[in-house]
């Protein structure tokens, strides 16, 4: 099975009579070049089930089910499926179209006999952090994650302390998984092309996961909400006590969040679920 025997993506545009909505962040990758290596840096997808977010016109579909992959694909904008089909007759019943927001969509339901999912996508930019955040916190039929955001998101998602990128989404993301930067994409690779520079970022589940999401999220966002000062000030919008919980995580009260790491943050976490 080869994707260069299909009509190219420009033709089945075209011929469906169709234009990217900028509302739903379309932004197609038309080059199979790219999105061949996209599948191959997600490792020997042969016989794995895949779940994509916005197939679009299908480039990286296609890529994924010429690597021998099952996919479910997820599509929020219905023009696109009529031109998606035929490549479930050209996969031999490898594609599973889904029409409707990924935001709601319950992923476990759609997996049928599989177990679990490696999820790929070249996401569509306004909803590309709350995804990650829900499939963050998604149980374990979520496998690794190999995704495109804008450049900027991925270097937060990857961040490490001490430095601006780091905040909210890298201790989210890193709490779960181990985050690589694997390579970034210009925007004239993209129809039409965006205002900036993407990147593939792969997520794959650490040994160690850390399972309260919840609590670090609230830890967080009261830590990075005012990233500029002292622990024990920023924290005061959670609780007027935050000398004590700083004190019972092990953490000077004069940090600043941004120099906090991973264990750090784990350990605000748990004396935040202790003052609960
Ligand atoms: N995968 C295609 C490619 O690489 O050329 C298209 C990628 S484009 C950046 C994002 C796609 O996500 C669009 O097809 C858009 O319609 C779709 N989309 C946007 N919001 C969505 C949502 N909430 N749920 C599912 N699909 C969505």
């Amino acid at each position: 099975m080869n994707a260069d025997d299909l009509p190219t993506l420009r033709d089945e545009l075209e011929a469906h009579g169709l234009w990217a909505n900028k509302g739903l962040g379309q932004h197609f990758l038309l080059d199979l070049n790219i999105t061949r290596r996209i599948a191959k840096t997600a490792g020997d997808l042969h016989g794995q089930t895949i779940i994509e977010v916005g197939p679009g016109p299908g480039g990286l579909t296609r890529a994924l089910l010429e690597a021998g992959a099952h996919v479910i694909a997820i599509e929020k904008d219905a023009r696109f499926i009529p031109l998606l089909e035929p490549l479930n007759a050209w996969s031999e019943g490898k594609l599973t179209l889904v029409q409707g927001d990924a935001l709601e969509v319950d992923e476990e339901a759609l997996l049928a006999d599989a177990s679990s999912a490696h999820i790929i996508s070249n996401l569509p930019y306004n909803v590309g952090t709350p995804l990650l955040i829900k499939w963050l916190k998604s149980g374990p039929w979520r496998g690794p994650m190999t995704l495109m955001f804008q450049k900027e998101v991925a270097q937060r998602i990857v961040a490490k302390p001490g430095s601006d990128a780091y905040g909210r989404l890298a201790v989210l993301a890193q709490a779960r998984c181990n985050a690589r930067l694997e390579f970034t994409v210009g925007p004239r690779a993209f129809t039409p092309p965006p205002k900036i520079a993407s990147a593939i970022v792969t997520l794959k589940d650490r040994p160690d996961p850390y399972p309260h999401l919840d609590a670090l999220e609230r830890v967080t966002f009261a830590a990075f909400g005012q990233r500029r000062k002292m622990l024990r000030a920023a924290l005061r919008s959670m609780t007027p006590d935050a000398e004590t919980l700083l004190n019972a995580a092990g953490i000077t009260p004069t940090a600043r969040a941004e120099e906090i790491d991973q264990a750090g943050f784990r350990a605000l976490a748990e004396a935040w679920r202790a003052h609960t």
